[in-house]
């Protein structure tokens, strides 16, 4: 479904990526793991046109979309749910669930309603929340807001950035049980992760990206068992 050959992202003279290769196939979950800085959030920043690629070409269900404008590849069906969550803090739950609605123009009031009753009944916490303003919701259901409003594009291919981070460890499980439920129901996910217990243990296969290259790729079985990945990401070795 997507294909990243040879990519190379470049922030004025500093190279962030320095081309890396990724291939994720329809219906799967495939998690990108590394550290502080390793170049997730650029990679997901490039697969959604957000950044230019210096290098590269990205493919996406055969056509070429390296030159692709963002809004065209959310059309496509490639939606970003962004790191940091980005929830707007004045609107409503209802209202950020919509905002991701909007860039996706429904053919019908059926399809906007049955995408949201989707929604509500993965994050029942949002359906009971529907009125209360982004700002004031905890980090948790803030997350869930992220990729609820997401969902709501009716993405083909989503892309998550860092949904774990700065949540407790509770919520953190739960956060991974519904992306892997979102998966199971026919979506295909890219997921970013530093916590590479709980991506590992869900994913069906993963890239490990330090400082800018893909340095390894595995099953997440098999990268679980990897004693350099046990060290480097699971704290045991
Ligand atoms: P984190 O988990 O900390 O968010 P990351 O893996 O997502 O890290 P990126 O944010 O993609 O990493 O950053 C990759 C590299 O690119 C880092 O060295 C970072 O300093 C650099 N970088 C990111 N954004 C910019 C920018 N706007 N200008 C210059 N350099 C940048």
């Amino acid at each position: 479904m997507l294909e990243v050959h040879d990519m190379v992202v470049n922030y004025g003279r500093i190279q962030a990526l320095h081309g890396i290769s990724l291939r994720v196939e329809h219906g799967e979950l495939v998690t990108l793991l590394g550290a502080n800085g390793a170049g997730k959030s650029t990679t997901m920043r490039a697969l959604s046109g957000l950044l230019p690629l210096t290098r590269g070409r990205i493919v996406f269900d055969g056509q070429d979309i390296t030159h692709m404008k963002a809004h065209e590849r959310v059309k496509a069906g490639i939606v970003q749910s962004p790191e940091g969550r980005g929830v707007f803090p004045g609107m409503t739950v209802q209202e950020n669930l919509d905002m991701g609605h909007y860039s996706r123009k429904f053919e019908n009031k059926a399809a906007y309603k049955e995408t949201l009753d989707r929604v509500f009944e993965l994050f029942p916490r949002l359906l009971e929340r529907r009125t209360q303003v982004g700002g004031t919701l905890s980090g948790g259901e803030q997350q869930m807001v992220a990729i609820g409003r997401s969902l709501m594009a009716r993405p083909r291919l989503l892309l998550l950035d860092e949904p774990s981070m700065g949540l407790a460890p509770m919520i953190i499980q739960q956060i991974f049980r519904i992306i892997a439920e979102i998966n199971a129901a026919g979506t295909t996910i890219l997921l970013v992760e530093q916590n590479a217990q709980q991506a590992l243990t869900r994913t069906d296969r993963a890239y490990i990206l330090e400082t800018g290259d893909v340095t390894k790729e595995g099953t997440g079985k098999e990268l679980l068992a990897d004693p350099s990945i046990k060290a480097a990401y699971l704290g045991v070795g």
